[in-house]
């Protein structure tokens, strides 16, 4: 349920009024002061709350129901787009944010190459792994907390925010130390207790959809993390699997504009794991930022033939570069910059 504000309510009034509803119905509020309109989201067991008596309240203009189980993340809760701040770079606003690496970190040197090529490419920010939830326990598991070392020298000397995938609940406080941004990978986006200790991290979540999952269930586990008080979360669409065998998985283009009619907060593309060849990740790069996705994870390495996991799929420096450029014109022709 959402209480739209009748205009020029001030805060105090609105406190007010939250301090109320929560008394009165043990229901939690969820203000939103727009520059259009001022709305409170209520969550909790709202079959307590009789709409006519809220709807009645001299502060409240009218009275939405929300039919669907995901409120914080819902855009009628918020219908400001929310921006995400990466250490000083904005996730969901007009630029369209590049964020590229290796798909493992796997030396110092590695990385540290990687990073300057992709920064000179244009990324603003730089991913990569540490901790890999890789299908075959005999495969290359990541450098674990030496990778989040090399990641943070690597941003030290280039500047870029780092973005890694937490496994465990256990690694938090490695993360709260050396990352800019969680990711939660799409083998963990029903990993209830780990969107739980993210949930009560400062740190921005970058969110990858399940391979198997809806668009509901993305949006309900980005609910556990903002419910938790954390309200830094960014989506990532990243190929979802179908009878399709041609690609590693089918990116779901359609899943962009819908996610952002749903939700207020900011939509990522990752074509890199959507095509499984490198191939095919420019050309699905450029219809995602067509479609209106504020970014892009891309998999960028010096020797994809020598990476330790996922080479067939990474871009080297140079192509990634050409992507950028191309990207660029997308952007603009979308009225949105790059
Ligand atoms: C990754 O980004 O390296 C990764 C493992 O992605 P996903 O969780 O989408 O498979
Ligand atoms: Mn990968």
């Amino acid at each position: 349920m959402i209480l739209v504000l009748k205009h020029g309510t001030t805060r105090d009034k609105v406190d007010a009024l939250c301090e109320l509803l929560e008394g009165k119905y043990r229901i939690q509020t969820n203000p939103i002061f727009g520059s259009e309109q001022t709305v409170v989201g209520l969550v909790g067991d709202t079959s307590r709350v009789p709409e006519r008596d809220v709807a009645g309240l001299d502060e409240v203009d009218r009275v939405v129901k929300v039919q669907e189980p995901y409120k914080r993340a819902n855009r009628k809760f918020h219908p400001e787009d929310t921006v995400v701040r990466v250490r000083g770079v904005e996730i969901g606003g007009k630029r369209v944010v590049m964020c590229a690496g290796p798909c493992s970190v796997e030396s110092r040197d590695q990385i540290a190459g990687i990073a300057a090529a992709v920064k000179d490419a244009g990324a603003s920010l730089l991913r990569g792994g540490a901790f890999k939830p890789r299908t075959s326990p005999y495969a290359f598991q990541g450098l674990k907390a030496e990778g989040l070392h090399y990641l943070k020298e690597a941003r030290d000397a280039t500047g870029l925010p780092v973005v890694s995938e937490i496994t465990n609940p256990a690694q938090m406080d490695l993360f709260e130390e050396y990352a800019d941004m969680i990711q939660v990978g799409a083998r963990n986006m029903q990993n209830f207790e780990l969107l739980k200790e993210v949930g009560r991290s400062r740190l921005p979540v970058l969110l990858k959809r399940g391979f198997s999952n809806s668009v509901q269930e993305l949006l309900m586990s980005a609910e556990y993390i903002l419910s938790e008080g954390n309200p830094n979360v960014v989506l990532c669409e990243r190929g979802i699997r179908t009878f399709e065998t041609a690609t590693r998985n089918t990116l779901d283009l359609s899943a962009i504009p819908v996610l952002k009619a749903r939700t207020h907060l900011p939509v990522f593309v990752d074509p890199s794991h959507a095509a499984g060849v490198a191939a095919y990740v420019e050309p699905l790069a450029l219809a995602a930022v067509a479609v209106g996705a504020d970014g892009l994870e891309i998999e960028v390495h010096d020797c994809p033939k020598k990476a330790l996991s996922d080479g067939p799929q990474q871009l080297l420096p140079e192509q990634f570069a050409a992507l950028v450029a191309k990207a660029r014109g997308i952007a603009a022709a979308i009225g949105r910059e790059l």
